[in-house]
């Protein structure tokens, strides 16, 4: 068989544990048989990172805004333990952190649905798709302890000097105090990015806020959406046949409960952090979850919802039996490959893409799965796989 051609590199950022050793399944028998592989590839494995102060992890972002689309694979975020276990020079930051800065993007998530694997919420028969604004907020609080009596105020100081003030509270005993910011051009950008991702993807869009009591701060966010609206997307909305709307948080929360789910729906950070993990929990697993981070200028880099499902790599590592599931990141390389074959002209990456996915789905929905989907399948006829053993099915039906 011939394999199909590609065009333009895609940026592999390849990571750790028990991802990386997926990533290497994936590739040696999922692709590289069926794709002749273009990437440029940057190793974001805990050690690469260390070895080159991090500066691996922005080459790997300058280069994703260069070419346009990259798949990623979990990376640990150290903490104090990993410090240890890895020997690090420093407390590097996320590498997802790091990578959203540099390219200003949005991140999309949506559950993989599978016949087998209901969601929780009868309702939904469609993905909802989960876009969090993941820019300042609570994230960039500056927080004060308060030791007892006194007051709390606002102060903003112009570039010349000028003082905005506003009193806070007056403590009569010990609390807390917290100060939160946001700026224009990061929801300005954050909008774009939905208004597009819902064109590109032809789904209607939702937004909510608490703008009813947070009235400047999530007013701004509602307005600037509102305005991008009316003076960009309107017409072109109306042309795809689709929707956007905004309510209150309290409101899309009960509507999302009850609605048939296909839509994409745009929360603030905080909201996204939390709604998301409800959306995939309801999902049923974590593994089935997909994120893409989107650009407003249209670059897309895919991965994988979950960790580097640290405690499986111990097992591994041990020489015992795994049995991760390998389906997310599949997705991310499936929905790279797919971007693109879209972007370069190439139908037949474009299909290879849908066909790699289909061959996934169809082994979980003839009773090949792993372990974390046996308590949630309605399937009867179940057989629980290790890890090489379902790629291995999943290569079959390829
Ligand atoms: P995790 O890797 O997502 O794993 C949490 C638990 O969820 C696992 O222990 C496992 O449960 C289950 N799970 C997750 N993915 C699975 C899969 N593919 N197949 C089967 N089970 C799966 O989260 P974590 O343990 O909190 O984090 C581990 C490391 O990942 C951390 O260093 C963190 O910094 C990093 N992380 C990276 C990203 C990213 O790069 N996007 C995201 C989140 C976390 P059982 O153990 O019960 O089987
Ligand atoms: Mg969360």
């Amino acid at each position: 068989m011939e394999k199909i051609k590609m065009v333009t590199p895609l940026v592999e950022m390849d990571g750790d544990e028990m991802t990386r050793i997926l990533w290497k399944y994936i590739k040696d028998d999922l692709i590289e048989p069926f794709v002749d592989l273009k990437t440029e590839y940057y190793d974001l494995g805990m050690k690469h990172r260390d070895e080159t102060d991090d500066q691996v992890t922005i080459d790997s972002a300058r280069a994703t805004a260069k070419y346009g689309v990259a798949v990623k694979c979990a990376t640990i975020t150290p903490n104090q333990k990993r410090v240890e276990e890895y020997d690090l020079k420093k407390m590097y930051k996320s590498p997802n952190g790091t990578i959203r800065a540099i390219l200003d993007g949005t991140v999309f998530r949506a559950p993989i649905q599978v016949k087998g694997i209901e969601p929780n919420v009868k309702s939904w028969k469609k993905p909802i798709t989960l876009a969090r604004h993941a820019y300042g907020d609570v994230y960039k609080n500056t927080e004060i302890r308060v030791g007892g009596k006194g007051t709390a105020k606002l102060v903003f100081t112009d570039e010349n000097g000028n003082e905005t003030t506003e009193k806070v509270f007056d403590f009569e005993g010990p609390g807390v105090l917290q100060a939160q910011y946001n700026i224009d051009s990061s929801i300005s950008s954050f909008a774009k990015t939905c208004f597009e991702y819902a064109l590109s993807t032809g789904q209607d869009l939702w937004f909510a806020s608490k703008d009813t009591i947070s009235k400047k701060y999530d007013g701004q966010f509602r307005d600037i959406f509102q305005e991008m609206y009316d003076k960009e997307y309107k017409t072109r909305f109306e042309e795809k046949g689709i929707t956007y709307f905004y309510t209150l948080i309290d409101d899309a929360v009960a509507r999302v409960m009850k609605s048939e789910g296909g839509f994409i729906w745009a929360c603030k950070n905080y909201d996204g952090d939390v709604m998301s993990d409800m959306v995939s929990s309801a999902c049923g697993s974590l593994a089935l979850m997909t994120s893409v981070l989107v650009s407003p200028k249209g670059v897309y880099e895919y991965e994988a919802a979950h960790g580097t499902v640290q405690r499986h790599y111990y097992k591994h590592l041990k020489g015992e039996e795994t049995s991760t599931n390998p389906v997310a990141t599949i997705f991310a390389w499936s929905g790279a490959l797919r971007k693109r074959g879209e972007l370069d002209g190439l139908p037949e990456l474009e299909a290879f893409a849908g066909r790699l996915e289909k061959a996934t789905l169809s082994t979980i929905e003839s009773g090949y799965m792993t372990k974390d989907l046996v308590n949630l399948t309605t399937l009867t006829d179940i057989h629980v796989c290790n890890t090489e053993d379902f790629i291995k099915k999943i290569r079959e039906r390829l």
